[in-house]
């Protein structure tokens, strides 16, 4: 494992309840510092990827039956979620993690239950620096629209000051407008906080514009990788993920 690799995959291979195989030889990096882009088409495996890199596989009957997961030079191919989460590798889901009953700030609050002692407020300052749109609901979050919640979503993520952020499709559901402030925010996070983070996309436009480095899923493997500038201009990519032209 090369050690400028926060994340590396090699070989994994996924079966739920014993028997269907949902990635087939998965093999993929994340650089330190870097925006990693993993895509492809619906049902290729790429939230089953995340759930195996997170450990999230058991609560959906799935096993990693072959192959290695190293997460900042460690095997982490069988450690529990929480430790993963403590040791800065976090997930950040739709839906995922966010109470609906607690106001924001008990959200990020909560985002920080990792590192007793922190200096909570400062950090929630720092989250609405990013997120100035939160600083102004007052409410619970569940009042939020989609667009906000997946705002508290990577706030709550920050608040654990992870060291890789995993992000399942950051764009769904969004309007374009707020699908632009949302990228342009985690490529803040990546240059700005030094974030090193690793996101699934349906929007391979976005995706490839702000990723360093971008991988092709298909069928539960790699297909195809190179830099996100190269993949945009590759003429699959753009027959097959950036709607022709
Ligand atoms: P999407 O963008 O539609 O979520 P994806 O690339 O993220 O697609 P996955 O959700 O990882 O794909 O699913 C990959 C394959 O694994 C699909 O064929 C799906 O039906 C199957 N699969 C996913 N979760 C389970 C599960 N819990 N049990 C059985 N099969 C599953």
């Amino acid at each position: 494992v090369a050690t400028d690799d926060i994340l590396a995959l090699n070989n994994v291979e996924v079966i739920f309840n014993d028997v269907i195989l949902v990635l087939r030889g998965m093999s993929m990096a994340a650089r330190r510092g870097q925006i990693t882009a993993l895509l492809g088409a619906n049902g290729a495996g790429k939230s089953t990827t995340l759930k195996a890199i997170s450990g999230l596989l058991h609560t959906e009957d799935g096993e990693v039956t072959r192959g290695t997961i190293h997460y900042d030079g460690v095997d982490v191919t069988r450690t529990s979620p929480d430790r993963k989460v403590k040791n800065g590798l976090f997930l950040v889901m739709e839906g995922r993690g966010i109470v609906q009953d607690m106001t924001i700030t008990e959200n990020l609050r909560l985002g920080a239950f990792t590192r007793p002692g922190a200096d909570v407020k400062h950090d929630i300052e720092e989250v609405y620096e990013y997120f100035p749109r939160l600083r102004e609901r007052k409410g619970l979050a569940g009042y939020l629209s989609g667009g906000e919640q997946q705002m508290l979503a990577i706030g709550r993520a920050m608040m654990a000051k992870p060291k890789l952020i995993l992000m399942d499709e950051p764009s769904m559901g969004l309007s374009p407008l707020l699908v632009k402030e949302v990228f342009g925010i985690i490529r803040r996070l990546n240059k700005e906080l030094g974030l090193s983070i690793l996101l699934v996309e349906q929007n391979a436009n976005m995706a490839l514009k702000a990723a360093d480095y971008g991988y092709i899923m298909e069928n539960g493997k790699i297909v195809l990788d190179g830099t996100g500038e190269a993949l945009s201009e590759n003429e699959d990519v753009k027959e097959f993920y950036l709607g022709g032209g």
